[in-house]
């Protein structure tokens, strides 16, 4: 019961595997959304990087537009400085004086030198150049005339001009500075500063981003990308393209619109970040401010390099989720196979004690019915014992008969014959019959005496017996069936013991000398030997001078009904008790014919020593 009820416990509805597996899918599931989050996260990564590849930049947009702010503010006063100097009003006074000319050229050009600029020059109030201090150069400004140029208006009319364009003589662009050259209250002339603008770029082209000076206009101005410059970043008005072409300030040809695209990067939060497209390059771009100039001033930070680290953070969080994933789903499978294991050794277990309780319930039934038929095999057995003793006792009964009316028919006489005395007073005569008497009843006394002893049901203990006792019990009980028969009985001197039950082997005898009586029937002389020999296997044999045993009998003679006999003269059972019984005592009956005529049995046992008990007993 305790059985059945384990078995049922470890057999549960729902396997425990399933459950990591399941797990597993869902693991599995787990990463793909992680996979498909971080996928579709990459704009928002992308721009993280964006906005940091910008930060990085912005410093490097500072500095750019402080080194240009300062050398504009730098140059800014210069020329209403060098304004003051008296040789300038000279020089305008008397632009043809061939001494003041050359000097104030040199001049010039010390000061251009010593201050860092590229040119500096004086012209008139028509806006011819008298002074220059380019005067030795191929490109000099001497009788140039630029009143076309603004700073010159400028200067002459708000005492302050400036001005950038591309250089017409020089071909170099430039920030132009002028201020008025005033003689007392009159303006006589100009001077302007020249600033070359074309050495910050240089600069500018090892930063790695692109930063370029976007003027009012909308034109590109200075750019460290060349094929940027004067490009227009945004519109350009009618009038504005007009007074560009007055000015002379940039060739109008070359004022081509730049395909520029812009988005804030972050339009929440207006961080001043843009990513800006130029044809089929991308960049961040942000952007500063010189308003004295009316410049714009802005780096534009190719995102090649911030997509790339996008990239690789959405692979490396990928890679990661998916290690992260993987470990999980091996250590849950390793977890379903260990349960997987478990459950098939507990089922195979469970399997085993089922069969083993099964087996040693069948073997349970199996040794109760064995004990069962031995149980009816040995009352069978003690039946049949019982029955071979009154076959036998049935065989002697002729013979029993005549034992017990010969001597009553003796004490008969002898009793009539002692009252005859008694009646004549002879006294002594008839206590001699009545002690014949006497004799006779104890002679008859004995044969029922042996009779009983031996039909009785057996108690019979198994145990050291005396053989040579045995055999002259058996002797006795046959003693009326042997009358006419010559018994030679050979024995050792000394006691012979052997393990058995008395009466049993007594019966065995009895069986074995009935049966040698009956082969012999009919034939003269009659003659039994029996022989007693000592030894680890004591042993009786019994031999006759009948005719032996029948081809038939040395076969089957121990089978239970095996008989030659006339039916009613015998039942075929008594060799297989004897048989049986010889067999309990652990030795064996063997029949066999004598090679001088006649069967032979020998009962053979086992030795054993006597214990005082039975020998007091016996
Ligand atoms: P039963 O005496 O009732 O026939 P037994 O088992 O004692 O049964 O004997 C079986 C048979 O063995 C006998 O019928 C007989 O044929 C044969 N047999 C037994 N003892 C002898 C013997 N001494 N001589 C010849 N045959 C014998």
């Amino acid at each position: 019961m305790r059985e059945t009820q384990t078995s049922e416990a470890i057999s549960p509805p729902q396997p425990h595997a399933a459950r990591p597996r399941r797990a597993i899918w869902i693991v599995a599931l787990a990463v793909c959304a992680a996979l498909l989050v971080i996928v579709a996260s990459f704009p928002r990564i992308e721009r993280f990087y964006l906005r940091q590849a910008g930060a990085d930049d912005a410093a490097t947009l500072r500095l750019a537009t402080q080194v240009l702010r300062g050398a504009l503010e730098r140059t800014e006063a210069l020329p209403a400085l060098l304004a003051e100097q008296p040789i300038l009003r000279q020089l305008l006074a008397e632009p043809q004086n061939q001494g003041i000319v050359p000097f104030t050229n040199e001049l010039l050009r010390q000061t251009a030198l010593s201050l860092e600029v590229s040119d500096i020059y004086v012209m008139d109030v028509s806006g011819t150049t008298v002074a220059t201090s380019n005067y030795r150069s191929d490109t000099s400004f001497m009788g140039q005339v630029f009143d076309y140029r603004p700073y010159f208006a400028d200067a002459l009319g708000a005492g302050l001009g400036r001005f950038h364009a591309l250089g017409t003589t020089s071909g170099q662009r430039g920030y132009f500075f002028a201020a008025p050259v005033i003689d007392e209250t009159q303006i006589v002339g100009v001077i302007a500063v020249k600033l070359t603008l074309d050495g910050f770029e240089e600069a500018w082209a090892e930063s790695g981003s692109v930063i370029t000076v976007t003027d009012a206009n909308n034109v590109v101005f200075l750019s460290d990308r060349t094929d940027w410059h004067y490009r227009t970043v945004g519109p350009l008005p009618e009038a504005a393209l007009e007074q560009i072409a007055t000015t002379r300030q940039y060739p109008p040809s070359l004022l081509q619109p730049l395909d520029l695209r812009t988005e804030a990067l972050d339009p929440d939060i207006g961080f001043g970040l843009e990513l800006a497209n130029v044809g089929v390059e991308s960049f961040v771009r942000q952007t500063t401010l010189i308003a004295s100039a009316g410049w714009r001033v802005s780096i534009h930070t190719p995102t090649g390099p911030a997509a790339q680290q996008a990239w690789t953070a959405v692979l490396l969080l990928s890679l990661v989720v998916v290690m992260i994933g993987l470990v999980i789903a091996i250590i849950l499978g390793r977890r379903a196979r260990l349960i997987e294991r478990l459950e098939a050794e507990q089922s195979l277990a469970a399997l085993l004690e089922a069969r083993v309780t099964e087996r040693t319930a069948a073997l349970k039934s199996e040794v109760e019915e064995r004990r069962a038929a031995e149980e009816r095999l040995r009352a069978t057995q003690k039946e049949l014992v019982q029955a071979g003793k009154l076959a036998a006792l049935g065989a002697m009964s002729a013979a029993l008969s005549h034992e017990f009316n010969q001597p009553l028919a003796a004490v008969k006489s002898y009793a009539e014959n002692a009252g005859t005395y008694l009646d004549r007073g002879r006294t002594a005569e008839a206590r001699e019959n009545v002690t014949r008497i006497s004799g006779m009843a104890d002679r008859m006394a004995s044969i029922s005496k042996h009779l009983r002893n031996f039909a009785r049901r057996p108690q019979d203990l198994t145990g050291p017996v005396r053989l040579k006792n045995v055999i002259s019990d058996a002797l006795d009980l046959m003693q009326p069936r042997l009358r006419n028969v010559e018994v030679s009985y050979t024995c050792p001197d000394q006691e012979v013991w052997a393990r058995g039950g008395p009466v049993r082997l007594q019966q065995v005898l009895v069986n074995l000398l009935g049966n040698a009586l009956d082969a012999m029937q009919g034939r003269v002389p009659q003659r039994i030997e029996i022989t007693l020999t000592d030894g680890d296997a004591p042993e009786i044999s019994v031999r006759d001078f009948g005719p032996g045993l029948s081809r038939a009998a040395l076969d089957q003679a121990f089978d239970p009904f095996f008989t030659t006999k006339e039916p009613g003269q015998g039942l075929g059972l008594g060799l297989s008790i004897s048989y049986n019984i010889v067999r309990d005592f652990g030795g064996h009956l063997a029949a066999s014919n004598h090679t001088e005529g006649g069967a032979v049995f020998r009962i053979v046992l086992e030795a054993t020593e006597p214990d005082s008990a039975e020998v007091a007993a016996q």
